[in-house]
């Protein structure tokens, strides 16, 4: 965390809390490292439902090769904030509405997921003469999980809405060289399979997926320029500082690409590209001592932070101690070394971490919540208990040598 973060936080009035903090800078610095590491022929694209937020996503602007969009929502909102960038548009039941507007605005890439959207999007082109799309086929396969150690979450294998079995895949590659189907032009194929994969499991999912790939298109006879290996590279919630490994990953996609003239790799990475710049940020309200443990209860809570709640986590933090104390009250404090942090809401799943140790905390210290920059805002349930919104800062980025 850097002081302009915690110099930004520590000036809030308490009423200008809880507020999320966005470390532009942080993330474009991120950002840009991950780029350098990746080679010549690989594409970074990010996952927008990470977090949308129009600043994050104008800080990548000149970092990732494009947005990639899972619904007509975000594919409107990533064109009118970034009229230019490259879309890639995916995912499952996707509207008449949206498929229109997908041809509307011209996405680069679409992300075919089952026959019918398949058929749909040819039965749509056939009234518009002379227009040609460029579609990856999703495909279902198995992760080789066995391979890949403990994963947070695993998606291909299985039953699932995402993408095509292998038997499906095989029928959309025969509709795709049949006649009527010449306005689609299949360009490779896209596959996100876990999330929660360090470097080495990130790079052998990969591997099968284009191994999938090469194999696919010699049996039936395309060109294969493209394979979109998802995203899914670990943030670690419980140590902060273990990092995707982006070097070694980056070498090894080198040495694939070596194997596969001509291919372009791409990725779209969403939590490991922008969980790091993101802050929540709140004040401790009241400290309980509760059957024997420390309950710090804070303003805001999982309605403003749900990743904790979902996934199951402790979300790391920060304190920042606050010295003064007006109330002629004794200051309600953690007296275990040991803390549940908790927020507002009438439930007991509003906890952000359970039996954390902190040294000191007592009422009205500060608390950053930290990794708070992806899957945080977006995906929670906001209006639950109607306590009121937090604020949103976006800390502009400086001069960057990338
Ligand atoms: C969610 C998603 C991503 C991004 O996943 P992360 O785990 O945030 O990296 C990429 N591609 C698709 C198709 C997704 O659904």
């Amino acid at each position: 965390m850097t002081a302009a973060v915690r110099r930004l936080v520590a000036g809030l009035a308490s009423d200008a809390l809880p507020a999320y903090v966005y470390d532009l800078t942080a993330l474009r610095v991120h950002a840009a490292a991950v780029r350098a590491a990746l080679p010549e022929r690989a594409e970074l694209y990010y996952a927008a439902k990470a977090n949308p937020e129009p600043e994050i996503l104008a800080a990548l602007a000149d970092l990732v090769d494009g947005y990639e969009v899972s619904s007509g929502g975000e594919l409107a909102h990533v064109h009118q904030v970034l009229p230019q960038a490259a879309l890639a548009f995916g995912g499952p039941g996707k509207t008449p509405a949206e498929t229109a507007l997908a041809l509307r605005i011209g996405v680069g890439r679409w992300h075919l997921e089952s026959e019918q959207e398949l058929r749909r999007l040819a039965a749509l082109l056939a009234g518009m003469p002379g227009r040609t799309v460029d579609v990856l086929l999703r495909l279902n396969l198995p992760a080789g999980s066995e391979a890949l150690g403990p994963v947070a979450l695993t998606m291909g294998g299985r039953p699932t809405p995402f993408g095509l079995d292998p038997d499906q895949a095989e029928r959309c590659l025969r509709l795709l060289a049949a006649p009527g189907f010449e306005q689609l032009r299949l360009r490779g194929v896209h596959a996100h399979l876990a999330s929660g994969l360090d470097a080495p499991a990130q790079l052998a999912v990969t591997e099968r997926i284009v191994r999938r790939a090469v194999e696919l298109a010699e049996r039936h006879a395309f060109e294969l320029t493209e394979v979109n290996a998802g995203g899914g590279m670990a943030v670690d919630y419980a140590d902060p500082a273990r990092r995707f490994d982006w070097k070694a990953f980056g070498a090894g996609l080198a040495e694939l690409l070596e194997r596969v003239p001509g291919l372009r790799l791409r990725i779209e990475p969403g939590r490991a590209l922008t969980a790091y710049c993101g802050y929540y940020a709140t004040e401790v309200l009241d400290v309980k001592q509760s059957y024997g443990q420390d309950v710090a209860v804070l303003r805001g809570g999982t309605h403003h932070l749900r990743t904790p709640a979902t996934r199951g986590h402790d979300q790391p933090f920060t304190v920042v101690p606050v010295t003064d104390w007006p109330h002629p009250w004794a200051r309600p404090a953690v007296t275990t070394g040991r803390a549940t942090l908790a927020g507002q809401l009438c439930t007991p799943k509003d906890v952000l971490a359970h039996q954390a140790a902190v040294t000191v905390l007592r009422a009205a210290d500060r608390v950053m919540f930290e990794l708070a920059g992806a899957y945080a805002w977006n995906i929670s349930h906001h209006d639950f208990l109607m306590h009121p919104r937090p604020a949103f800062h976006f800390l502009a980025p400086g001069e960057l040598d990338v």
